[in-house]
């Protein structure tokens, strides 16, 4: 279908991410991108007001980079838009929800280390939306560095298919396509020389460049011919077979050099253009119908409206929503309807997204990225949809803020500000929670992790000059049952005031049954009803169920919110009109509670999937260490001189292990973990 009238040409757009192990150099290559394109006129400087920031602690130590949400880097006559991954696992779902955004990605790795366990993780996160990847071996400068051996780790650990398109050799790169060499002059390596690569030094490459022809000639017959007649096959063909096998995801093109000393980074950008897909290029994203069946959501600017939001941002405290467009215009003033919730909203204004240059726009199609300022409740994984034809993008992932804090302004002057500060974290962030404990009154911080939570600290007192105490934090809890029981009351309350008398009355019976974990509450709320034939009104019917619920709310250890048990309601005995529903729900949810009582209850914590990565002589005292800490090994790993540990661990137990872990590994240890589930330990 031809685009609708103003629809932008795409063909020129990538959207891309950069993803990373900490420490492999993101956060410098980035830079050098947003310097080399003219986004940023520093490096090392990144700075844009009012963006947000990098979630790394590393960062942090050694400044912090300041990047927006998505920034536009024009190169080549084409614009490529970088969408910001954060880096730390606290943030996993961050991570996936911008990759689902994403076009294509790339992916960076230490010269000498190869493959990491969050390049793992990133790499399972772009497959589930089957990106294609590109890899940047990253720190060539590094003694040890070896860019057949970070190839090697790509096939063995990820089950990829690595081929080289520029090899760095000392401080040029080899480009194993055009056959040339360039050098990276000038201060910051922004002079290129290319020059016809030398016979000495294309024989150094050889095999690099017989593995990129090959894999050329894997999806091009006229290459595989030229390739056995060892003739050297027109670069513009081999571009076109190496993106066809990209975008098919069936290659994984590397790139070499070092982003700390400028080699090799604007070849790397050459290859983005030449092999990551515009949004056109991509399959058709999948969507959910309120039936619950799958349909493709093609691109095309004719169709019904349905985007994506995947970042809240406050700009002169007004909240800004990042979405990308899957299909339809949108235009200013229009009326979207959240498909989750059915509820409706009106974009008021529509930005591009290059947020150090808020540029108004009216319209917007399918296959952008925008911002969009109005809208008061959509938030970070909302579908918006044309009103009345809803579809999912994304099923909302229930997200378990597992660890919370006590926390209090330094001077109670600040009472007011810090609430209404809190509050816009939380509009940003949906899974930073502020809570107030209902016995104590105390305010609740809660987080996906110490990391998350000591970031908002940092934000309030460095943004907002706001002094906080915090309490120490502790995990969050649930409750369940054990094996089964069964419970029943026996309701009944007079009360008499002056000449008014109201009775309330009824008699209910509950079983209780344990499920297995993740299973959540299941109710049976089908009581026999006494005496025989009495029909219940909706509203005591209503009121039945309530009251099961009302029970489920609390456990019997510690009052935390119960899960994993089936709740049936087995009887109801009700007295004329002294059983109304307010009766009813009391002695049911009484029932229930001691149904649950006479089960026995179970305290459930969260427990946490945990990579820890450390140097391999280390490994056997920080596996015992771990194993005293109540975690479950599930696999150990050792490979050029590196270990690492998978398991699972309850949060309670991994307070702190951030500083304790450095201090058993001389501060070489490295650790990520992610919310799994509650369960008893
Ligand atoms: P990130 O955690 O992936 O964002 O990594 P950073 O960009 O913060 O880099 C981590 C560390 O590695 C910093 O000390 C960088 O200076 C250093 N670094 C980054 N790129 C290179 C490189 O190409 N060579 C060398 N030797 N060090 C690098
Ligand atoms: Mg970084």
């Amino acid at each position: 279908m031809p685009p609708a009238s103003g629809a932008p040409d795409l063909s020129h757009v990538r959207n891309i991410g950069i993803a990373a192990h900490i420490d492999a150099g993101k956060t410098t290559l980035t830079e050098r991108i947003l310097y080399y394109t003219g986004a940023s006129h520093k490096i090392g400087e990144v700075h844009d007001g009012e963006a947000h920031m990098d979630y790394l602690a590393e960062e942090q130590a050694h400044g912090i980079t300041i990047m927006a949400a998505v920034t536009q880097c024009p190169w080549k006559d084409h614009l490529v838009q970088v969408v910001d991954t954060p880096g730390h696992v606290d943030f996993t779902i961050e991570v996936e929800r911008s990759m689902r955004v994403l076009d294509g990605a790339v992916l960076v790795l230490d010269g000498v280390r190869g493959v990491e366990p969050q390049t793992e993780t990133v790499w399972r996160q772009a497959n589930r939306f089957d990106l294609p990847l590109m890899y940047f071996v990253n720190k060539m400068d590094r003694p040890g560095a070896d860019f057949s051996r970070a190839m090697d780790s790509i096939r063995k650990r990820l089950n990829g298919e690595p081929v080289p398109i520029c090899v760095p050799v000392e401080e040029e790169v080899v480009h194993l396509v055009e056959k040339t060499v360039t050098r990276f002059g000038g201060e910051r390596g922004e002079i290129l020389e290319t020059r016809p690569c030398e016979d000495a030094l294309w024989e150094q490459v050889a095999e690099h460049r017989e593995a990129m022809l090959l894999a050329a000639a894997e999806v091009d017959d006229d290459i595989a011919e030229q390739v056995l007649e060892e003739m050297d096959p027109d670069p513009a063909a081999v571009w076109g077979a190496l993106r066809t096998a990209t975008l098919a995801g069936t290659i994984h093109p590397c790139f070499g050099g070092s982003a700390l000393r400028n080699q090799g980074v604007q070849p790397l950008l050459d290859g983005v253009l030449k092999l990551l897909p515009s949004p056109e290029e991509r399959p058709p994203a999948r969507g959910m119908t309120p039936k619950e069946e799958w349909v493709e959501v093609t691109m095309d600017a004719e169709g019904p409206l349905a985007a994506l939001a995947f970042k809240v941002q406050l700009w002169e405290g007004r909240r800004h929503v990042f979405v990308r467009i899957y299909r339809g215009t949108l235009k200013a003033g229009d009326t979207v309807q959240l498909a989750a919730s059915s509820v409706n909203e009106r974009v008021a204004r529509i930005f591009d997204v290059d947020a150090n240059k808020k540029k108004r726009i009216d319209e917007a199609y399918a296959g952008q990225i925008v911002l969009l300022a109005g809208l008061r409740r959509a938030t970070t994984g909302d579908t918006l949809c044309a009103p009345g034809e809803p579809v999912l993008l994304e099923s909302i992932v229930a997200r378990d803020p597992v660890l919370g804090l006590a926390i209090e302004p330094e001077s109670s002057k600040d009472e007011e500000k810090l609430l209404e500060v809190l509050n816009k974290f939380q509009e940003e962030d949906p899974t930073l929670v502020l809570e107030e404990d209902e016995e104590t009154g105390q305010r609740i911080l809660r987080g996906m992790g110490e990391l998350h939570l000591q970031i908002a600290f940092e934000r309030l007192e460095r943004e907002f000059n706001l002094k906080v105490r915090a309490g120490k934090p502790a995990v969050v809890l649930r409750e369940s049952i054990l094996g089964s029981g069964s419970g029943s009351t026996s309701f009944h309350r007079v009360i008499e005031h002056e000449e008014s008398r109201l009775e309330m009355r009824a008699n209910a019976k509950a079983r209780v049954q344990a499920l297995e974990r993740g299973a959540g509450i299941t109710f049976d709320i089908q009581p026999t009803v006494k005496p025989a034939g009495t029909q219940l009104k909706p509203d005591q019917l209503q009121a039945i169920t309530d009251g099961a619920h009302d029970a489920s709310s609390a456990g019997p250890l510690q009052g935390a919110p119960l899960q994993d048990l089936h709740i049936q309601i087995t009887e109801v005995e009700t007295f004329g009109p002294a059983s109304s529903p307010q009766a009813l729900r009391v002695a049911v949810a009484e029932a229930v509670r001691k149904a649950i009582e006479t089960a026995g209850g179970a305290l459930l914590q969260p427990i946490m999937a945990t990579e820890v990565v450390v140097p391999e002589e280390s490994m056997g005292g920080v596996l015992g260490d771990l194993q005293s800490r109540g975690a479950l090994i599930h696999d150990t790993r050792a490979e050029f001189g590196t270990a690492s540990i998978t398991c699972d661990a309850p949060l309670q137990k991994l307070l702190g292990y951030t500083t304790d872990l450095r201090s058993m590994t001389r501060g070489r240890g490295q650790f990520t973990m992610s919310f799994d589930r509650f369960d008893s330990v």
